[in-house]
Parts: C-alpha cells; structure tokens; sequence
C-alpha cells in the first residue's frame, strides 16, 4: 500500500550525467521519496534501469523515445517484448516508456516514429502495462493514431503536459493521466498552472523529469527526484488545497494507475 508522501513519475536516473553520484542519489531516494519510476529513453539503458530498480522506492519503465529511435531497429522490439515477458513479475517493472511522437524536428521522422509507437502500444496492450507518454507538436497524429488501432481507451501518463486545454480534456477522456513538472513552477507559466487547476484530483500526477526542467529555485541546476516536493507545493498552492492532501491524492493516483 501507498502511503501519502513524494512520488516522482519520471526521472532518468540511468541518464549518464548522473554516474557519478548515482549511490548518493539513490541513498537520498530511499529515505525522502516514496516512489520514482526510472524511465528508460534509449535501449542501452535497459538494463541499467533494471539494476536502479533493485534499490528501494525505485521502479523501472522500459521503452524506445521517439528521439533516439536512430539507435533502435526491429531487434529493439523483440528484444523489449523478451525483457517485459521475463521481468513483469519482478513487481519492479511498472510502464513502458517513455514512448510517443515529437514532431519538434519536422515531419520526415514522424512515419518511423509511428511505427514504433504503434509496435510498443500494442506491448503495452499484450502486457497490461501503461504507458509513459511523450508527446509533443503531434497530437493529432497521436490521437489518429489510437483511432487506427481502434483504442478507445489508454492507461497511462502524458509526461511533461504542456499542450492546450481541449488536447488535455482529449486525454483525459481516453483515461489518460497528467503529469506536471519543474516548468509549472515558472513564473511566465501561467498557461500551465491554469491547466494544473483543469485536471481532475484523481488523474494527477508529478515529476522531475530529472536531470532536466529543475523547478524555479533550481533553475540553472539539474533536478533531483526530491525536487518534485517544489512542484507539489505549486501545484497544491494553484488547487487552493494543503500539501498533505495533494501527497494522499498522489498516492491514490499512483496506486490506480500502477497498481490496481
Ligand atoms: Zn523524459
């Protein structure tokens, strides 16, 4: 059981950057967060998420970024459908991700990033796992998308959300939950913090993103997963609600989504 508390839904803690003070981080982690899922971007760091989530209060998604799928070939996909079949009862393996479609570069990328959208959707589906979503400047593409696999429905988190209101009431309607991040905190994000009053209580969630989008009294820095107790407090403040409530709600959220 969950218990109400800090709860990091995206953290690259496999991300090279952070080698030299992982044992720190992970130390730290143990006895400040209740829980981080440790996404994977890439397939050289998949086995790396593995063995973080050994350590206590870590969890581990697996999936190919839309970024560096120029790593990644149809081997990737076998190899990530063996890796889900051997370690989903671990307990530890909690999503897929982070997985989506990122149209920031242009349009000629976007057929291959389908594809493998398309591929690792249809693991999540054969595993029952959820996924962690990064999708941004393509949408539309993604919604066609879940209309050609005719999924009325999809469980898991839009990382990171910045898009607009009638795109996050699309998710939610699809199940979908919300994850807000340092940016929240800026104070040009008004946009943002209207949107983190839009969501419903029972679909949101938070992260760091870490290393990366560290929270405003960090800006400069690199995040950390305690770093999420920043956004929280933003976010509790945005919903006119205490803390401790958004910590219970959280932890509600985060036992729906990966547990139940
Ligand atoms: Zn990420």
């Amino acid at each position: 059981m969950f218990t109400p508390g800090l709860y990091d839904v995206h953290a690259h803690l496999a991300d090279t950057r952070l080698d030299s003070e992982l044992p720190d981080i992970l130390r730290r982690c143990a006895s400040e967060m209740q829980a981080v899922l440790v996404n994977a971007a890439r397939q050289s760091e998949w086995q790396k998420v593995l063995e973080i989530a050994k350590h206590p209060r870590m969890y581990a998604a697996l999936g190919l970024h839309p970024f560096f799928l120029h790593e990644a070939s149809a081997d990737s996909l076998a190899q990530l459908e063996r890796l889900l079949e051997s370690e989903k009862q671990s307990g530890r393996l909690l999503a897929l991700g982070e997985i989506g479609l990122d149209c920031w570069e242009g349009r000629e990328e976007l057929e291959r990033q389908k594809n493998f959208l398309r591929a690792q959707l249809e693991l999540a589906g054969k595993f029952s796992l959820p996924v962690i979503l990064h999708n941004r400047k393509a949408w539309p593409d993604f919604f066609g998308l879940l209309k050609e696999l005719r999924l009325a429905s999809l469980s898991g988190v839009c990382h990171h959300f910045s898009a607009s209101r009638q795109i996050c009431r699309q998710a939610l309607d699809l199940g979908l939950y919300i994850s807000f991040c340092g940016p929240l905190t800026y104070p040009q994000s008004n946009r943002l913090r209207e949107l983190a009053k839009y969501v419903p209580a029972e679909r949101l969630l938070v992260e760091t993103d870490c290393p990366d989008l560290p929270p405003q009294s960090q800006r400069g820095a690199q995040s950390r997963p305690w770093m999420v107790e920043e956004i929280m407090r933003c976010l509790a403040e945005q919903r006119n609600i205490s803390m401790f409530a958004l910590q219970e709600q959280i932890a509600v959220n985060w036992q729906s989504l990966f547990v139940e």
